[in-house]
């Protein structure tokens, strides 16, 4: 749950190289910390469909797909509003089928042994893709008849080039031309995508790639996020998880493609210091740490300065 009460409003601030995004759903955290963020780098589409409490699949099984898009485009609009002209990367749906049964429609959801690994993401909004288009007309109205430049797609749990590719051949033949319309960019949240990031540059294109390091690091330790008994050995510094950050920024640098992590170590200070000294270019974070992390950003970026200026001068 969102609290976005303790956000000190604390202008003008002073402005980092790498930008600070928040982790945000609702209209009224984003408009509480809208001054004093580069931009929205997390906004999840199951809170902004969820609100009426039906599962998406009922709009899907009852054939009121129209609904669904009219439904995001107005709740989108509010929060792209709010914030303009600064940018809000949306997550296309990522619901795990354990995730709202309880809402309407949500009880035909499929029994997986494992959902953590199961039937979400891209590979879910491929398969299910008359669900992904309604979003993606959503998308295309608020870009291309209301104006509004600042939303980036961005989609989860990626394993494959062939997956994206295909994804953003989904988002073409529905109206908007990724690169130009729209950036698209993806999730960097499974090792698979972490290791082949390069092919998926060179054979699918990608405007941006954000960290999901909640993900990441569950897969790459084999730690189940949901389970208590290994909780302790959940580390997003583990160095396997540090190897691939760093590999991936380094790669994507190379391509000029645009760096970003939305995963809670974000939040935390200690791992802010890291990616700025990787070189990342923007970092979200839950509402609460926006201050701490800003000032960790910009000190870094200063010690990082001065020892280069202090080399040059030796
Ligand atoms: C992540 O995996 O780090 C992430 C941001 O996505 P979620 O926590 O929703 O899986
Ligand atoms: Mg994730």
């Amino acid at each position: 749950k969102e609290i976005a009460k303790n956000v000190v409003k604390s202008t003008p601030i002073e402005i980092s190289a790498t930008k600070i995004m928040a982790i945000a759903d609702y209209p009224e955290t984003i408009s509480k910390v809208k001054d004093i963020v580069d931009g929205i780098g997390l906004l999840r589409m199951e809170f902004l469909v969820l609100r009426n409490r039906k599962h998406p699949r009922w709009y899907l099984d009852n054939n009121r797909l129209d609904e669904f898009t009219n439904m995001i485009e107005e709740r989108l609009e509010e929060i792209l509003r709010i914030i303009y002209p600064k940018t809000v990367i949306v997550r296309t749906l990522d619901m795990r089928t354990d995730e709202y049964k309880n809402l309407e429609g949500g009880e035909k959801e499929p029994i997986e042994a494992n959902p953590m690994i199961g039937w979400h993401g891209i590979r879910r909004d491929l398969d299910q893709d008359a669900i992904f288009r309604a979003e993606i007309r959503a998308f295309k109205k608020l870009i291309k008849e209301k104006g509004f430049n600042n939303l980036w797609i961005m989609l989860p749990f990626v394993i494959s080039w062939e997956e994206v590719y295909r994804a953003k051949q989904i988002i073409k033949e529905e109206g908007l031309i990724p690169g130009k319309d729209v950036k698209v960019g993806i999730m960097v949240e499974t090792p698979a995508g972490a290791l082949t990031i390069e092919d998926i540059i060179k054979n699918a294109g990608i405007d941006f790639i954000s960290f999901g390091t909640n993900d990441l690091t569950q897969l790459t330790l084999g730690v189940d996020r949901n389970n208590e008994l290994v909780q302790k050995l959940m580390d997003e510094g583990h160095p396997a998880v540090l190897e691939l950050v760093s590999r991936v920024i380094s790669i994507c640098k190379k391509y000029n493609v645009y760096t970003s992590l939305c995963g809670q170590a974000g939040s935390r200070p200690d791992y802010a210091e890291k990616l700025v000294r990787f070189g990342i270019d923007s970092i979200s974070v839950n509402v609460d740490a926006i201050e701490l992390v800003r000032e960790v950003v910009l000190r870094t970026e200063k010690k990082i300065l001065l020892d280069s200026m202090y080399k040059y001068n030796k």
